[in-house]
């Protein structure tokens, strides 16, 4: 198997590699951004080589993640954002990450109809993002192909999930700003609140407010957001209406997340939300690698042999896993990335 956490890959032709396709990504260069954006997605061998040379370019962008039921006009509101942040003179980076897809997009630019506005706008780069595979899975991917656009001098990131499911939860981790979109008929606000995404969202988006219910889907949700419990001088989610199709509550929608943003910086939760987002991606690179190490255990020494004994009962099974955790700590010490890691 060759996971992300490769020993032993850092040939100096790599390195050479790897600083250039860096240096031609800071200058722009949408060949170089896809190319990275690649080998962080395949868990390519210089995953690690990427991860060092991409380091000290980084921190520098607005990632605002867009989550939402299919349909509910992700893409379209996606794009009319990009729109909007170019005339402020940004350069823009949308991933579109689809976690249950195990295929690439491929192409940086635009296979998507609806971001063909954007696919010709040299300081726009759109990437499709499959993660299911990945090491470490979405968790750990994702931030990585954020970098790659942050290092290419995106100012601001848009991190649209395609797919459903628990993982809008945790694209949402990834934010610094999320947005929750709904629209009318497509679900309400009970199943908003079902899934999760009550808690997840900084800014909830009526779409589709040129349909019929729209007023209403708003005022439930306000009454739901309402019931959540909040202190003092904690940031209360506004709910902005938007026709995405035609761009209208869109530079609404751009002053929320700027007043977000504002909040988050004046508080200091920026900063403990970036905190929070490097500790969940160290932990799932750690927990990938605790997993890797378990699958490449010598048969001799696999968990086998821990159920042959509890099973024997000379072991009981806490101290199976002990046994287990002390072995995969030692296993592969040539490897340092997870010396220093213990489960406690
Ligand atoms: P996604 O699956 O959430 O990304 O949704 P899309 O952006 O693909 O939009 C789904 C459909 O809704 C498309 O046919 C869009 O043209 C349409 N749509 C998106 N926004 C609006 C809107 O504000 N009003 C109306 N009437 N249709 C919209």
């Amino acid at each position: 198997m060759t996971g992300g956490l490769v020993h032993g890959s850092g040939t100096e032709t790599s390195r050479r590699s790897v600083a250039g396709l860096v240096e031609r990504t800071r200058s722009g260069d949408p060949r170089a951004i896809g190319r990275l954006i690649s080998l962080v997605e395949n868990d390519a061998p210089a995953l690690r080589e990427i991860a060092a040379a991409l380091a000290p370019h980084v921190g520098n962008a607005q990632v605002i993640g867009i989550t939402g039921a299919p349909g509910v006009g992700k893409s379209t509101c996606t794009s009319a954002l990009v729109t909007a942040y170019r005339r402020s003179g940004a350069r823009v980076g949308v991933l579109a990450v689809d976690p249950s897809s195990p295929f690439s997009g491929g192409a940086l630019l635009g296979d998507r109809v609806r971001m063909q506005d954007h696919a010709t706008d040299p300081d726009v780069f759109i990437r499709s993002m499959a993660t299911r595979g990945h090491l470490g899975g979405l968790a750990a991917a994702t931030p990585q192909a954020v970098r790659v656009l942050d290092a290419a001098g995106c100012s601001v990131v848009l991190v649209e999930t395609v797919g459903v499911g628990q993982s809008e939860v945790e694209i949402a981790g990834l934010a610094d700003t999320t947005l929750v979109l709904l629209a009318p008929g497509m679900g309400d606000a009970v199943q908003v609140a079902k899934a999760g995404l009550l808690e997840v969202g900084d800014v909830y988006v009526v779409n589709k407010a040129d349909r019929d219910g729209a007023e209403r889907l708003s005022r439930d949700l306000r009454h739901m957001l309402g019931l959540g419990e909040r202190s003092e001088g904690d940031w209360m989610p506004p709910i902005v209406r938007t026709v995405a199709t035609s761009g209208d509550g869109i530079d609404a929608l751009v002053d929320a997340i700027a007043a977000h943003r504002a909040h988050l910086r004046d508080t200091g939760e920026l900063d403990v939300r970036r905190a929070r987002r490097i500790r969940e991606e160290i932990a799932a690179l750690a927990l990938a690698d605790l997993r890797r190490r378990l699958d490449d255990l010598p048969r001799d020494r696999r968990l086998d042999t821990l159920v042959e004994r509890v099973i024997a009962g000379e072991l009981d099974p806490y101290r199976a896993a002990d046994e287990l955790v002390a072995e995969l700590a030692d296993h592969n010490t040539d490897d340092n990335t997870l010396s220093q890691v213990r489960c406690t």
